[in-house]
């Protein structure tokens, strides 16, 4: 089955951006894959495939990205590359490997980890790879010193096998029944509330409550909003305040950052 509807069929939405993803590399015959790359973009903030292309484009000049696919903050998937397409995941390694990719540093949410292993499930299924050729950027020769990818691989590696030994439909059940649970303890919430926050730093307005959602202006520090709606995200995500904007639409500015369901310090201040 393919990835974008076997990922839908466990609750999974994936971004096809294969024919958006920037491609220089020379490519290769899918059985010349034997391992999968696991990796974490190593920062926390949750960034867009664009803005990690962006940076490797002006930092190294390359003109492949890093990740076959890559799963953000946010749980939602980017599919960059088709198994034939070598990508820039682990130098001097990348002609065998097939990479994905966690937005994070060390730290993820439990809904990332799950995506993590539905995806690792499924090409290793698709490009016949066992749970042993799974490897860790850092477990690749040469690259030892690499904090990359900031978990536990004999532990991710054991949750794949086990999982693997059930039926594969079992354990695609129990990943969407342990998601389905975590949903409905973390409901987004939203609520009346009305105020006025003043920023101090710059902050991106968007067009809807969510980081991928489009671009429409920025408040920057001394300027400020009168909002009259509230969403907190649940667990990890973001506190959000929405107004009507000049335009008659409703928009959405970040006001602040939430980990592990705790509320992280103001980018500023309401009165
Ligand atoms: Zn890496």
């Amino acid at each position: 089955m393919n990835f974008v509807r076997a990922m839908k069929e466990l609750g999974i939405t994936v971004i096809d951006r294969r024919n958006i993803a920037p491609f220089s590399n020379p490519k290769r015959s899918v059985n010349q894959v034997t391992h999968l790359g696991i990796h974490h973009t190593g920062v926390s903030v949750d960034q867009p495939s664009e803005r990690l292309e962006h940076y490797w484009r002006t930092a190294h000049g390359w003109g492949t990205g890093g990740y076959h696919v890559y799963i953000r903050r946010t749980s939602q998937v980017e599919w960059n590359y088709q198994p034939d397409q070598i990508t820039n995941g682990v130098g001097n390694h990348n002609h065998y490997v097939f990479h994905i990719s966690v937005a994070g540093n060390g730290s993820f949410t439990s809904r990332q980890n799950e995506v993590l292993v539905a995806v690792i499930q499924y090409w290793c299924r698709n490009l016949n790879i066992p749970p042993h050729r799974v490897l860790g950027h850092r477990e690749f020769r040469g690259h030892e010193s690499n904090s990359c990818p900031g978990r536990d691989m004999q532990a991710l590696r054991r949750l794949i096998q086990t999982a693997g030994q059930n039926h594969s439909e079992q354990s695609i059940t129990h990943i969407t029944e342990s998601s389905r649970q975590q949903q409905a303890v973390n409901q987004v919430k939203q609520y009346e509330e009305r105020g006025t926050f003043y920023p101090s730093t710059t902050i991106n307005i968007r067009s809807a409550p969510s980081v991928t959602s489009d671009i429409v202006g920025q408040y920057v520090r001394g300027e400020h909003v009168h909002y009259d709606r509230v969403q907190v995200d649940p667990i990890d995500g973001y506190v959000w305040i929405s107004w009507i904007g000049a335009s008659g639409k409703r928009r959405w500015m970040v006001i602040r950052e939430r980990k592990n369901g705790q509320t992280q310090p103001m980018w500023g201040y309401i009165q």
